[in-house]
């Protein structure tokens, strides 16, 4: 049974959304992917669309894996939704937040550590060179590191992610060098794949326009190969 004082905490933690959860494990960014973080979260670089791009990129790749694994094995991909390979895209206007939720292979607690944090890709250095001289972030996916992409336009993100060989967790940072693991017991069940959580920064306005949001999904949707719907809410 939770006291008061448990509570009254839970509470201010779900209202103050941009606070990394107090009882999350926390873990530090290997070096250069935190300088990395830094130099885009700062960025001031105007095609900020490209986000959106790596992140529909990404939950492209993660069916692309169920998919074949499915080749040799059909039960993996489950029933019900959970067979529905396809990529849903969610804005919620009033909290400024959108979420990118694919039926993709899912990550691991393990994987989230090393994924999106712990282990520096060959491309991560390559690419910090290549920003002193170009500095032109377009580039970003090719060497590896797109997902932090999405730091041009959030400044928080969640990724729930729920993997066939462990629990549903919550990985969570606000590009400020540390990043947070928690097992999730407050989401619904995912069943399988990730759900990505872009808390847009203030800045970031125009991507709460749901015509906007339509353009850039149109456009980059053109190359993937599984369905991508997108939710606007009503104002
Ligand atoms: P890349 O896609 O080139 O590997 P990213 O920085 O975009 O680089 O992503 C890093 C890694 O994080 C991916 O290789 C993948 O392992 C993991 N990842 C990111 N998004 C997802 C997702 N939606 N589902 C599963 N894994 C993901
Ligand atoms: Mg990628």
């Amino acid at each position: 049974l939770a006291t008061d004082a448990q509570v009254v905490q839970r509470e201010s933690e779900s209202i103050s959304a941009k606070t990394l959860r107090s009882h999350a494990e926390k873990f530090e960014f290997q070096a250069e992917v935190s300088r990395l973080m830094d130099i885009i979260i700062n960025s001031l670089y105007s095609n900020r669309d490209i986000f959106l791009r790596e992140l529909i990129s990404n939950a492209s790749d993660a069916l692309d894996k169920i998919r074949f694994l499915s080749l040799t094995d059909k039960a993996v991909l489950g029933e019900g939704d959970d067979a529905k390979l396809e990529i849903k895209i969610k804005l919620d206007k009033d909290k400024k937040i959108l979420t990118i939720r694919d039926r993709g292979i899912g990550m691991t607690k393990e994987d989230l550590i090393k994924n999106l944090g712990t282990i520096a890709k060959s491309g991560t250095a390559a690419f910090l060179d290549k920003m002193q001289t170009s500095g032109d972030l377009n580039l970003i996916g090719q060497f590896g590191v797109g997902f932090y992409s999405v730091y041009l336009v959030a400044d928080y993100v969640e990724v729930i992610s729920k993997h066939s060989d462990d629990k549903q967790y919550i990985w969570e940072s606000k590009a400020d060098g540390a990043f947070a693991v928690t097992e999730d017991t407050e989401n619904e069940p995912l069943g399988r794949g990730t759900e990505v959580r872009i808390h847009f920064k203030d800045e970031a306005s125009e991507y709460l326009e749901e015509d906007k949001l339509k353009e850039l999904v149109k456009k980059y949707s053109q190359f993937i190969n599984f369905p991508i719907y997108l939710w606007a809410s009503k104002e």
